[in-house]
């Protein structure tokens, strides 16, 4: 893929990114303010300063439930050329994410808003239902499709896109939009107000700073994110579409749609297990990927959301057998089945001098 860096830089974009992903930049969240955190809390056993990587991972690892970690993959030490082998990422258990702060739903804010920037074509459209009803299951908040907002600079200022070449490529996408400009003259001054998160969602290919191409880019601070569908599907690729392109498409979709998501509530890569939010640095590392959150960015997201497991997996369970995910929508079901064991274990052992009903 025409996909590297041109510039090594070891900095995020800018000041205003959290995070670019896909091919991407650096979470502006470094590894010094996440021990900092943990140094604050004062329940971690481990020196902040001089704990190691692996002796944190070890005590998460230790401090879950094998119930809980069924069916999950712990991450071993990346290939070369994978996201973890070019950026060391910081380390976030659930107890620093807590102190963090992370962006929350609240009474007032609790819509996850789409918004489609640019043209759809009809064949495509529907991916944003989809992603729609993705939203609501996969984050148990509400979420709509706001109306299309056209993908051009405010008045009196230079164009959101540039001309790149794209080899052999369709010719018509040339064209690639600036997703730093699209976060703060398109999307931050159409936050709506009921608004938890706001995602932009384009067919069109996105830049930003000195990365060739990103799948998505947001900013924690101003709740707002934009990510492209382009290279999920073949007309991207100049090749004619194949049975179950459709369909990889949407599963590409909807890994992006919960990852991003996940970063506006504040999480940060993952690098406990093969998981949903690990980083990526290619479309192969992504389709690698499974599209289910571990147990340890599970709880950072029940945490946040206050949701219940058990409802939240049955509507998982339900949009990947409506969608034909059919392995998707099998291991959710087990997840589902494993969880109201472990809740039931977490019932019985919650505190055994409390009698039911005191
Ligand atoms: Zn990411
Ligand atoms: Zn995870």
């Amino acid at each position: 893929m025409n996909s590297s860096r041109r510039t090594p830089k070891g900095d995020s974009p800018a000041p205003l990114l959290a995070w670019a992903c896909g091919f991407l930049g650096m979470l502006a969240l470094g590894g010094a303010v996440l021990w900092t955190a943990t140094a604050r809390s004062g329940e971690g056993e481990a020196d902040p300063v001089t704990a190691t990587l692996d002796d944190v991972k070890s005590k998460v690892y230790a401090s879950l439930d094998p119930l809980d970690t069924a069916g999950f993959e712990k991450l071993g030490p990346p290939k070369p050329g994978e996201w973890l082998s070019i950026y060391p990422e910081p380390i976030q258990p659930l107890e620093t994410y807590k102190l963090q702060k992370p962006t929350r739903a609240t009474p007032q804010r609790r819509t996850i808003v789409l918004k489609p920037l640019g043209t759809f074509s009809a064949e495509r459209r529907p991916v944003l239902e989809a992603m729609r009803a993705y939203a609501e299951a996969f984050f148990q908040l509400p979420a709509r499709i706001d109306p299309e907002v056209a993908l051009a600079a405010p008045e009196g200022k230079p164009d959101l896109f540039r001309i790149v070449p794209m080899g052999n490529r369709h010719g018509s996408y040339d064209k690639q939009y600036d997703g730093e400009r699209i976060l703060t003259e398109v999307l931050k001054p159409r936050l709506p107000d009921d608004a938890a998160v706001c995602l932009g969602i384009t067919m069109e290919d996105l830049w930003a700073d000195d990365l060739t191409y990103v799948f998505g880019l947001g900013s924690f601070k101003h709740r707002v994110g934009v990510y492209s569908l382009a290279r999920y599907y073949p007309e991207f690729w100049g090749r004619r579409p194949l049975p179950g392109d459709d369909l990889k498409g949407l599963l590409r979709s909807c890994k992006v749609l919960n990852h991003e998501t996940g970063h506006m509530f504040g999480l940060t890569h993952c690098v406990f297990y093969r998981c949903s939010m690990n980083g990526s640095n290619s479309l192969p590392e992504t389709d690698a990927a499974p599209i289910h959150f571990c147990p340890v960015c599970h709880r950072k997201l029940g945490w946040n959301l206050r949701f219940d497991p058990i409802k939240r997996y049955g509507d998982l369970e339900a949009f990947y057998t409506k969608q034909g995910l059919s392995a998707e929508a099998e291991w959710i079901g087990q997840r589902r089945t494993r969880w109201k064991d472990l809740a039931a274990q977490e019932a019985r052992t919650a505190d055994p001098n409390v009698e039911p009903g005191e």
